[in-house]
């Protein structure tokens, strides 16, 4: 019988980090503004901005930072109406309560994406911006979204937290809203322990974003932006000092070049696997939209047919053998279901969202894997859908 693979343990950071973080330990120059130029953040930024075709980019200490910042840059009055998906990370509604906005849930469909019927009901005057995001890197329909919000004015962020590398039509996702956030959190593609960065076009936001995430007396000179935008909002924003430090732009840099193998790596694995489980008549991965390039390092499948009994023995019996499967609706304080977002006032219902949580699994699948690691998880989850559906079989062999 195969031994199921550790999926926490993470790919080891590229040896050559190793010479800047000797540097800066050297130097103790840890903080991002002491160096007149070429700070290893800014150098992050510089390159990360190339690396997905903006123009500007801000390094912070989160993407759940960078978020909340892009709701701040954005100056949404207070209680501001911000639509964002039942289906993300807390993260997410917290950022919107923190930026002093009110959070409106819409539904997210059984393929994990945005439900685009609810986001036109729900998009109405009184939404000022939109978060989508790409949860476990599943893209949803972003020329609808675009379309609409686009002809109602309304600017959109994208929360790219785990699709760093996907592509919509071939662009890079996170650059087709006003700003796209990302997540350097150890889950996800580049792992900096913690550490996010945010990406617009528009110099005049990320100079109240620069502004606002500590970049206070003449620091925003280090940045290539536009003058002109930093000498308008100097003084005039408050200063959140959600900086990143060097040393965590010294751990990311050198994983930058690794992710487009990440990225294909990641692709190959998921959808072996996809493969392997939609073979059985118990279990759907749901199919990626047409214009969508995933990068993924997870799989979320639905169970098909299974009643309670039968999804917790599939549980049981998967973990029994090393494979965790989480079931986001089934445990009592998931981060990702809405109901246990208690601290935004008249939680609504969200039947469509609610009945996807309830059956969608969600099982880690890193990148550097090999094929055999793919198999035993694949054939874990198998054994564990025939133990479940089939108990007296399983159990006689
Ligand atoms: C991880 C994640 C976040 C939060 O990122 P942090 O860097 O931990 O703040 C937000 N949204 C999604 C979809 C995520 O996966």
């Amino acid at each position: 019988m195969r031994q199921a693979p550790d999926v926490h343990q993470a790919e080891p950071i590229p040896e050559s980090a190793r010479e800047a973080i000797d540097a800066l330990l050297q130097s103790g120059d840890l903080f991002r503004y002491t160096a007149p130029e070429n700070a290893p953040v800014a150098l992050l930024e510089a390159e990360f901005a190339e690396l997905l075709g903006s123009k500007y980019a801000l390094a912070v200490s989160s993407c759940s930072a960078a978020l909340f910042l892009s709701l701040k840059a954005l100056d949404l009055p207070r209680d501001a109406r911000v639509l964002i998906p039942g289906f993300t990370f807390a993260a997410v509604p917290s950022a919107v309560v923190h930026a002093d906005c009110y959070p409106v849930l819409c539904e997210v469909g059984e393929n994990y994406r945005i439900d685009l019927q609810d986001f036109k009901a729900k998009i109405d005057d009184d939404i000022s911006a939109v978060i989508i995001s790409h949860m476990r890197g599943h893209t949803s329909d972003m020329d609808a979204i675009m379309a609409i919000c686009d002809a109602r004015n309304i600017p959109v962020v994208e929360d790219a937290a785990h699709s760093l590398g996907t592509t919509w039509h071939g662009q890079n996702i996170g650059t087709i809203g006003k700003i796209g956030c990302f997540s350097f959190q150890s889950y996800k593609m580049i792992n900096a322990g913690e550490g996010g960065i945010m990406i617009t076009d528009d110099a005049d936001l990320v100079a109240r974003a620069i502004i606002m995430s500590g970049a206070y007396e003449h620091n925003w000179k280090k940045h290539p932006v536009l003058h002109d935008a930093f000498a308008k909002w100097q003084n005039k924003v408050p200063l959140y000092n959600l900086r990143m430090g060097n040393l965590s732009a010294a751990v990311i840099r050198p994983q930058l070049p690794e992710l487009a193998r990440r990225v294909r790596d990641g692709r190959d694995g998921h959808d072996y696997v996809a493969a392997r489980l939609n073979a059985s008549p118990y279990i759907d991965v749901p199919a990626k939209l047409g214009p969508e390039e995933r990068a993924p390092d997870s799989i979320q499948f639905n169970l098909i047919g299974l009643d309670d009994t039968e999804i917790t023995a599939f549980s049981a019996a998967a973990e029994a053998r090393g494979v965790k499967v989480q079931i986001f609706g089934r445990s009592s304080d998931n981060a990702r279901a809405f109901w246990n977002w208690q601290f935004i006032p008249n939680l609504p219902e969200l039947p469509l969202t609610r009945a996807m949580l309830m059956r969608a699994c969600d099982v880690r699948l890193p990148v550097h894997l090999s094929r055999d690691d793919y198999d035993a998880i694949a054939e874990i989850l198998l054994d564990a859908i025939d133990q479940a559906t089939q108990p007296s079989r399983a159990y006689g062999t």
